[in-house]
This record gives structure tokens, C-alpha cells and sequence, in this order.
């Protein structure tokens, strides 16, 4: 399969401008930012999709994603922020290579949600809560 764009990145390809890089994990600015601070974080591994992610490279981002939180909030000033992980066309994924979108909230500046929750019926979810926790496992 074709390298993505992200891969790219990682291996030195394309320029980027890199806020973090470790074993698993690259960093680095997105290049049509939400607001000012948007960082897009991304697993070496190249995944297209998070549930395709491995327990190793999931930990490896997990370790660092709240310290990179922490930097783009103190360097941007921002006291709100939003992560956002698409997964699929359908659910707005451009590129097919697992990332992290750390969107700081600056006024009306960052990611805006259209957000329509709808009722859970207690029989249903009871159910569906039930499938789930025996599809995930231990
Ligand atoms: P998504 O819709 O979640 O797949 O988001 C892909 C993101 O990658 C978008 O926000 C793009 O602006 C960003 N992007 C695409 N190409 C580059 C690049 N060469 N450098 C930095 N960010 C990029």
C-alpha cells in the first residue's frame, strides 16, 4: 500500500513543522489550522483507523497526548481545547493514517460541533451495553 501523506511526515519526506517526536509518536502542526496551536498527533504505526491501532502504539500515544495538551494550551494561552479523532470517510477522515487533533478554543476560533443527542432507551441500552461489554472482552 501507498505511504500517506502523514507517513511521509514521519519518515522526513515532506516538511512539517514538528512540535514532538519518540519511538511511536510524531507531531506536528496541522497545515489548515482551526485555530492557532492546532496539532495534529500521530503513531509511527500506520494504522487508517484507531480500532486497527495496536495495545503498544495506543499506550505510546496515550503517554505523551496530555503533555502535549499541556504545551499547546500554555504556548497558546488557549483555557479550552478539543480532541478530535475521525475515523472513516464518513466520519470526515481525510487522511487515512490514525491522528489526534488537539483544536485549542480561542473565541470563535477552533472546532465547531453540531452536536443532536437523541434518548436512550433504557431496555435497548441495557442490551446494546450488554453486546458491547462481551464483544470488547478482557
Ligand atoms: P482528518 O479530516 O481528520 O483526516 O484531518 C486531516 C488533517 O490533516 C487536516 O486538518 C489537514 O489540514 C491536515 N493535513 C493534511 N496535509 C497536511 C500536511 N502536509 N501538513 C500538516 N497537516 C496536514
Amino acid at each position: 500500500m501507498a505511504d500517506t501523506i502523514f507517513t511521509r511526515i514521519i519518515k522526513g519526506e515532506i516538511p512539517s513543522h514538528k512540535v514532538y517526536e519518540d519511538a511511536h509518536v510524531f507531531a506536528f502542526l496541522d497545515i489548515a489550522p482551526l485555530s492557532p496551536g492546532h496539532t495534529l498527533v500521530v503513531p509511527k504505526e500506520p494504522a487508517a483507523t484507531l480500532d486497527a491501532l495496536s495495545d503498544e502504539a495506543s499506550a505510546a500515544i496515550g503517554r505523551v497526548l496530555p503533555r502535549i495538551c499541556r504545551a499547546v494550551m500554555k504556548e497558546t494561552g488557549a483555557t479550552a481545547y478539543n480532541i478530535l479523532q475521525n475515523n472513516g470517510a464518513e466520519a470526515h477522515q481525510a487522511v487515512f493514517h490514525v491522528h489526534f487533533h488537539v483544536i485549542p478554543k480561542h473565541g470563535a476560533s477552533g472546532l465547531g460541533i453540531g452536536w443532536k443527542p437523541q434518548r436512550l432507551d433504557a431496555a435497548a441500552g441495557r442490551d446494546l451495553a450488554d453486546r458491547l461489554a462481551a464483544a470488547i472482552g478482557s
